[in-house]
């Protein structure tokens, strides 16, 4: 028996209503077992993030179960799914979501802080989470005064603060050039290596892909054969 982290079954999603209603998923099934590095991969409008979203207790799906840790979704309350998304899950998106204003350091113990952690831990696990990213020169700056790729690496700092079990990144390097974004891409793979944090990377980017243990295709809110993707591509 695989060690799962989510299980997905048949997973429905749709937004709007009547006429306006658009069917996003319908019905995706997966499985990622702990340690996994799988991207989900499908041109624009496939469901890559409205899957994720769901996959990362971000949003609820219409039809259809989510199992997290072997816990159904559906039976949590609103307090338990949030305390299990702080506790297990760290967020890596192409818009970065710091808090301009804020510090280096005060971006990445937010969800420490969110979760209840006193200031001293806060301090002593954000400034270790910044060490690892080699951040900790600027951890008193403001986050705005950073380069994009210094960005994504408080980004990524701030996803590992909480020491979680999965990363999910949309799209992490697609602000980024070549370069940075090959950066971040060995920092990712390098905590699904050494710490076996399971990664779920949604992108189009065909070599991050190829980077990972696994590719899940959507095609039009459904999983498809990869040729049949890349038909669509
Ligand atoms: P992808 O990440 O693969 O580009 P998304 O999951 O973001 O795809 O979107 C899938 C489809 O659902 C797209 O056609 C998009 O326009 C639509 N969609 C996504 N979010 C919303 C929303 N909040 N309201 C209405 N339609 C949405
Ligand atoms: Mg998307």
């Amino acid at each position: 028996m695989p060690d799962l982290v989510l299980e997905a079954e048949s997973i429905h999603k749709s937004y709007g209503h009547g006429a306006g209603r658009f069917d996003a998923l319908k019905g995706v099934s997966l499985r990622i077992g702990r340690g996994e590095s799988v991207a989900i991969v499908g041109k624009s409008g496939s469901g890559k993030s409205t899957l994720m979203h769901i996959l990362a207790l971000l949003d609820a799906p219409d039809q259809g179960a989510l199992l997290v840790e072997g816990a159904d979704a559906a039976t949590l309350g609103a307090a338990e799914i949030h305390r299990l998304r702080n506790r297990d899950f760290g967020f890596v998106f192409q818009q970065f979501f710091l808090v301009p204003d804020a510090s280096v350091l005060e971006n990445v113990v937010l969800p420490l802080k969110i979760a209840g952690v006193g200031k001293r831990e806060r301090t002593e696990r954000g400034m270790a989470a910044l060490r690892a990213l080699e951040l900790d020169d600027k951890a008193r700056n403001r986050a705005t005064d950073l380069s994009g790729g210094q960005k994504q690496r408080a980004v990524i700092a701030r996803a590992l603060v909480g020491e979680p079990t999965v990363i999910f990144a949309d799209e992490p390097t697609g602000n980024l050039d070549s370069v940075t974004g090959g950066v971040v891409e060995d920092i990712l793979f390098e905590l699904n290596r050494t710490k076996g944090i399971t990664l779920v990377i949604v992108t189009h980017d065909l070599e991050l892909a190829a980077r990972c243990d696994r590719q899940i295709h959507l095609r039009d809110g459904l999983e498809v054969a990869p040729e049949l993707e890349a038909v669509a591509a």
